[in-house]
């Protein structure tokens, strides 16, 4: 037997429930945990290149991927104190419009190296073959369609980037 009180209060508290459900999901929706935690935002790409012209423009040679994110980070934030960029997109965005030259080091791996996507840069990777001498061809390994990378038989890690911006004025190799 239910008395008609013990009824309401039930639903009381389960409307109760619903408001407080509501009230989450509404403070979830003004929540943004990137703006309100780091306050940082991403640049255009346009904005990023032209960081990256003027990162290298300062120091024409950059031995590392890291020391490159440094400095680019460094203009970007003279443009917008809350702009950021993480090395992956720097990298890709200075490959992609053609803004450094880079140099790859790397490191062979165990495993056999796959046809796919370029570690580096995204593009498209293609086989390097051989002709046989029974008329057929061999694969070699795969090179990018794009950047300097390659790869053997065996997967080759990237392991290190060096950066030559249009100022630097010795011979920059392009793979090692
Ligand atoms: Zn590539």
């Amino acid at each position: 037997m239910t008395f008609e009180g013990e009824h309401i209060e039930r639903s009381g508290r389960l409307s109760k429930f619903v408001d407080a459900s509501r009230l989450i999901r509404k403070d979830m929706s003004t929540f943004s945990p990137i703006q309100d935690a780091m306050s940082y935002r991403i640049p255009p790409a346009d904005v990023l290149a032209e960081a990256i012209v003027e990162a290298l423009k300062g120091r024409p040679m950059v031995v590392s991927q890291r020391k490159l994110t440094t400095m680019v980070l460094k203009k970007l934030r003279e443009k917008d104190p809350d702009f950021t960029a993480t090395e992956e997109r720097i990298r890709k965005l200075a490959i992609d419009r053609s803004l450094a030259t880079i140099e790859i080091h790397a490191r062979e791996a165990e495993e056999r190296s796959r046809h796919g996507r370029c570690p580096v840069c995204s593009s498209k990777m293609k086989r390097i073959q051989n002709e046989t001498i029974f008329g057929g061809t061999v694969t070699l390994g795969h090179k990018c369609t794009k950047c300097p990378y390659w790869t053997g038989l065996n997967r080759r890690i990237p392991i290190r980037y060096v950066f030559y911006g249009d100022d630097f004025k010795g011979p920059a190799h392009k793979e090692l």
